[in-house]
């Protein structure tokens, strides 16, 4: 049986000022922060806003050689990623390789939230990056 991706757990944004993107997500769009956290190793800090069925993940590099600090700097802020639930993170990329997708994360790894998450190259998606996160 082939592993599929499920449902939509998150939309990344890339933001240049967090305090902003909250006013404006949060205060006049209505979205509740859910949780903030600080991701050093990966120069990142990031909200997380409940939305429904889905989240909203805000993301603000804290360091120049974070990888949201280099795309926000060479394509300004914007959506970011997807992240889709995955049953079997192993499995699926074992699957996702075999049918040709080029993989960022060929081994998963710990996420922001604790997860084990892999990235797919956006090369192999019609430039959109694609983040997998293992369902609790
Ligand atoms: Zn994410």
């Amino acid at each position: 049986m082939k592993e599929r991706l499920g449902e939509l757990k998150h939309v990344g944004i890339a933001v240049e000022d967090l305090d902003e993107a909250k006013k404006v997500y949060c205060d006049v769009l209505g979205f509740d922060l859910e949780d903030e956290m600080e991701v050093p190793e990966r120069g990142l800090r990031i909200a997380f806003l409940s939305a429904g069925n889905t989240k909203i993940e805000l993301l603000k590099g804290i360091s120049p050689e974070s990888t949201i600090s280099k795309f926000v700097e060479k394509r300004g802020a914007g959506i970011h990623h997807l992240c889709f639930g995955v049953v079997d993170i192993k499995k699926t990329i074992e699957g996702l390789v075999a049918e040709g997708i080029e993989m960022i994360d060929r081994q998963p790894r710990r996420g922001a939230e604790g997860d084990m998450v892999a990235f797919l190259h956006p090369g192999s998606t019609m430039k959109v990056l694609i983040e997998l996160v293992e369902e609790r």
